[in-house]
């Protein structure tokens, strides 16, 4: 093995790690795109929702139907927003605390924000 064969190895492989780092970074920001996106348009469906709750309040008006698509839709965006948060921290090697779904470190014990314990090695591994 000369030193040109090795240096010829080192070169490839720093370029294949840029790549697929590069990789991540984009879907990674891809999705954080797509969660911004969801969550402002859960933002309006709320906003609707309050909208039409005060209407109905107020004014005795019938939303009965549009109740029902604004809660189906926002359910629907509410479980879409958890599992790209999910397949986020997984880009990132970060973990979701099960209790209040925030992003924490794969080292923690105990969510910082809620206090939740988290899996230890003893706990099973729930493969969905
Ligand atoms: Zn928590």
């Amino acid at each position: 093995m000369s030193f040109w064969d090795d240096l010829q190895k080192t070169l490839s492989e720093a370029t294949d790690f840029t790549v697929q780092k590069t990789t991540e970074l984009s879907d990674l920001a891809k999705l954080k795109y797509k969660i911004h996106t969801a969550e402002k348009k859960l933002e309006r469906i709320y906003a609707e929702l309050g909208k039409n709750y005060f209407d109905t309040r107020k004014n005795g008006a019938d939303h009965e139907s549009e109740f029902n698509t604004l809660v189906m839709q926002a359910d629907k965006l509410i479980c879409d927003i958890a599992n790209m948060k999910a397949e986020s921290s997984k880009l990132k090697k970060t973990s979701v605390c099960p209790e209040c779904s925030a992003e924490i470190s794969k080292e923690c014990t105990f969510c910082p924000v809620c206090g939740e314990k988290l899996c230890e090695d003893d706990c099973d591994e729930i493969d969905d």
